[in-house]
């Protein structure tokens, strides 16, 4: 059973304050969580965990990641500014990105950040930009075909693409590469892929650093260059649903360290330090979608209407996501009606759960919908003149603090013109 991180008595008094709905964040679970990750790692002396911030892009989450010693993973120009704003600099910031535009190549060459090439054409395309190869770069792999582990010993399987997705360099791509960067001055080289999402699985990371630690040493042997930290990016998942288990940080990063011993260390990369850019595993259940039951409708279905729609958290609305629902104070009640939990967009993909069994909803009642601390309010829009709600941190002395506003009508009309 999957438990709120709060309780009705303590939400009945923060919606008093914050109406509804928000997005409520966990600070001591993101910090328990953070500390466990680095503890996993902690065999690594320079392993660092640089926090994807399209999961979660609000200045006070990556203070708190910040204060837990984590680096910041951006994408854009604007993630970069709100990085830089939040102090984060140099060997704290890596920029991962893909079609890059070339101001968004240029602050983060200012900032200091550690630039992940996702493909061979940007060499030539960034030095063209800032001048100059930094002394310290990545490139990112894609091996392609398609990327399965056995099925897990707790059944669930991981699959994935990465001949169709868009990102990254072929495996002569990578030694073509490193071999112009070093050409062109670089130092230090930096390997990256990202081969699958959210996987249930303790058998992903390992996996993928065992790929990523081969390609290591093959491509130091082909192109003699340097390489310093291996990237193993993002993909370790969050059991959004109840019956599934939650992947186990500890045995994770004790499988890479067996990857990295069997495979780096003989060959005379024991110096290499693990990067990780995880947004989902830092974020995603320490986040809460509080929302409000509306209306009753009973046409063809039976309907509950909240007040939080697919413009507060989209995931099933695109991907037909399963996010849990607790119906606050009636967790120990029968789950004996089956509802369709909607959000009032003119979309009839706007469903937070289809067919869902649950105790009967009254009027009024407050709803959690689980695991929304990443990609939930960050992939927020506007669609129907639908604003973006509040976010607000519960923070460790149990008190409240209001993270970011709820957007109003005039920030909506802002960008037009009117006359
Ligand atoms: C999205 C993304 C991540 C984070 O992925 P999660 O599944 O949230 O862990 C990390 N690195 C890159 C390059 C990404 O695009």
């Amino acid at each position: 059973m999957k438990k709120p991180f709060v309780t009705l008595e303590r939400l009945q008094e923060i919606v008093r304050e914050h109406p509804t709905p928000f997005h409520l964040y966990d600070e001591r679970g993101i910090r328990e969580n953070a500390r466990a990750l680095l503890q996993a790692f902690a065999w690594n002396p320079g392993f660092k965990e640089y926090f994807a911030v399209k999961a979660t892009p609000n200045p006070q989450i990556l203070k708190i990641l910040r204060e837990e010693g984590c680096g910041v993973d951006c994408s854009s120009l604007t993630e970069l500014m709100m990085s830089q704003r939040c102090g984060f600099a140099g060997g704290e910031v890596m920029f991962s990105s893909n079609d890059t535009p070339a101001e968004e190549f240029s602050l983060a060459a200012k900032l200091g950040a550690t630039i992940n090439l996702d493909d061979i054409t940007h060499i030539d395309f960034l030095k063209d930009t800032i001048g100059y190869i930094p002394k310290k770069i990545s490139c990112r792999y894609n091996p392609g075909g398609t990327f399965t582990l056995g099925e897990s010993k707790e059944g669930f399987q991981v699959m994935d693409n990465p001949g169709q997705a868009k990102y990254g360099m072929t495996r002569p791509q990578m030694a073509q590469a490193f071999t112009r960067l070093k050409e062109l001055g670089a130092e230090e080289f930096g390997i990256h892929a990202f081969l699958a999402s959210n996987t249930i699985s303790n058998e992903y990371y390992p996996a993928l650093a065992a790929i990523l630690f081969q390609t290591a040493v093959e491509l130091k042997e082909e192109t003699g260059v340097h390489i310093t930290f291996i990237n193993l990016s993002g993909g370790v998942g969050v059991p959004y649903r109840p019956e599934q288990p939650a992947n186990d940080i500890a045995a994770i990063g004790q499988g890479v360290r067996k990857a990295y011993e069997e495979i780096l260390v003989p060959a005379g990369m024991g110096d290499v330090s693990i990067c990780t850019e995880l947004g989902r595993f830092m974020l995603a259940p320490y986040g809460h979608l509080v929302t409000r039951a509306l209306h009753h409708k009973h046409t063809h279905k039976e309907y509950v209407g909240v007040d939080a729609c697919a413009a507060n958290l989209m995931r099933p609305a695109i991907y037909g996501a399963y996010h849990h629902i607790t119906v606050m104070g009636k967790e120990e009640a029968p789950h004996d009606h089956m509802y369709d939990v909607t959000g009032a967009l003119c979309e009839n993909c706007d469903k937070f759960a289809v067919d869902r069994m649950l105790p009967e909803i009254n009027t009024g009642d407050l709803l959690v919908i689980h695991d929304t601390g990443a990609h939930g309010h960050a992939m927020g829009y506007q669609y129907n003149g639908r604003l973006r709600s509040a976010e607000i941190l519960l923070q460790m002395d149990g008190s409240t603090r209001l993270i970011r506003r709820a957007e109003t009508p005039e920030d909506y009309f802002a960008t037009a013109v009117w006359d």
